[in-house]
């Protein structure tokens, strides 16, 4: 059955507004705060383009406007409960709203929008000093690119805005992945300052959208647990965020990543904050943790900081004893009294489980590791309680008492 269709007088111009109808579990879910509705749960649809569109209960009760993505298993993302226009005003009020949000943040690159954690289901907005690096992550919200791009440049007013359209997420929503810039210019590498260090974060080829910006409080809290003057260990670097953090109290750091040009990026970072203490080593994790296990090496810190093991529902098994296997070597390498900071960035792989991997790890190292903080991603990357999607970052910062 097809959705209907009606005209609507929107600001002197006339819309074509699309109605997709929902069954009564698709609205229940918008009642209990969740805003995604499902293809199983749709009832109606025009089946024809994506874009913002208004949905409606079988009685024809209206319940919001949603982004439409006719393609996608995730049909409808809730945009308001609202009749108003969704035009560029309303983007660059949402943005801005979210933005006001963050303004206590200490650094120059940080999360305006975090998508869903902030409604405004799969938009990602970051600043990076003057510029701006945003995502957009589903059909219907490709199809208003325009109003997203001028909401954003309204409240942000950055000096360029490059699209990082190459998630691999597009690939569910028949997106082509691509790097665009929007407007105005965005360099290959942009100086941040993320409280006293500097890095370089890199826009148009960096994971995600040039930095891992959701590790700041964490690099922060580490550092502020590092032995003065002892040794630490940085494993999964990349371009040594926590390393450079570690480097201003430890007397001396081992950075360690599979990648070169990522060490190569970590290089530069050290020389901007004249640090001369990381050795960089390329190295895979798993094999350098059981060489340094042999040696009878010790670190009074130790920072793991994995890419996602899991990266499936059915790779969690693998995933959980990948996770294992590399805290239960660091947990062994630890001097009396040492920290390890550990975390997963695996959506699949919950909280309680991963608690319970670092648990078992524990165990099996004959070390006593005391609990001191249990962390998540920064306050610029909420989640919401409603939505369990939005959380994908867990942290453990553990002691080791003997
Ligand atoms: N700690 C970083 C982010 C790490 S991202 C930060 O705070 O910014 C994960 C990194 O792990 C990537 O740089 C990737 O190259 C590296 N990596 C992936 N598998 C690895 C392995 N088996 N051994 C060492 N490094 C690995």
């Amino acid at each position: 059955m097809a959705g209907g269709q009606a005209v609507r007088r929107s600001a002197g111009r006339e819309t074509r507004e699309r109605t997709v109808v929902v069954s009564a579990k698709g609205g229940g879910r918008w009642t209990a705060g969740h805003p995604w509705i499902y293809r199983s749960d749709v009832y109606a649809e025009p089946r024809d383009e994506p874009g913002v569109v208004a949905v409606t209960d079988r009685r024809g009760r209206h319940l919001g406007q949603a982004l439409y993505s006719p393609q996608s298993e995730i049909r409808l993302r809730l945009l308001t409960r609202g009749r108003e226009p969704v035009d560029a005003a309303w983007w660059s009020g949402r943005t801005g709203a979210a933005a006001a949000r963050r303004a206590t943040v200490p650094a120059t690159a940080w999360r305006a929008v975090h998508a869903e954690g902030d409604g405004l289901p799969s938009l990602v907005v970051d600043r990076y000093g003057p510029y701006v690096v945003a995502q957009l992550l589903s059909a219907g919200l490709e199809r208003v690119r325009d109003d997203v791009v001028a909401g954003i440049r309204s409240a942000l007013a950055p000096e360029g805005l490059l699209l990082r359209n190459d998630a691999g997420v597009r690939r569910h929503e028949r997106l082509p992945l691509e790097v665009v810039p929007a407007f105005g210019t965005v360099p290959e590498t942009v100086e941040v300052t993320e409280h006293d260090v500097r890095y370089l974060a890199a826009p148009w080829s960096g994971q995600k959208t040039g930095a891992f910006l959701d590790q700041r409080e964490n690099r922060a809290l580490v550092a502020a647990h590092a032995a003065p003057g002892g040794r630490a260990l940085d494993l999964f670097t990349y371009h040594g965020s926590f390393a450079l953090h570690l480097a201003r109290r430890a007397a001396d750091v081992v950075a360690v990543d599979s990648s070169a040009e990522a060490l190569a990026r970590g290089r530069e970072n050290a020389a901007l904050n004249e640090l001369t203490n990381i050795t960089w080593r390329e190295a895979n994790a798993f094999d350098l943790l059981r060489e340094l296990e042999r040696q009878d090496a010790r670190f009074d810190t130790i920072v793991l900081d994995p890419p996602a093991f899991a990266k499936t529902k059915e790779s969690v098994p693998r995933a959980a004893a990948g996770y294992k296997e590399i805290n239960l070597r660091a947990m062994r390498l630890l001097s009396a009294g040492g920290m390890l900071f550990t975390c997963s960035c695996s959506y699949h792989v919950p909280r309680g489980a991963f608690a319970d991997v670092l648990a078992a790890a524990a165990r099996d190292s004959g070390r006593t590791l005391q609990l001191v903080a249990w962390t998540g991603a920064g306050a610029d990357h909420p989640e919401l309680l409603n939505v369990p999607e939005t959380g994908y970052l867990k942290g453990a910062l553990l002691r080791a008492l003997d």
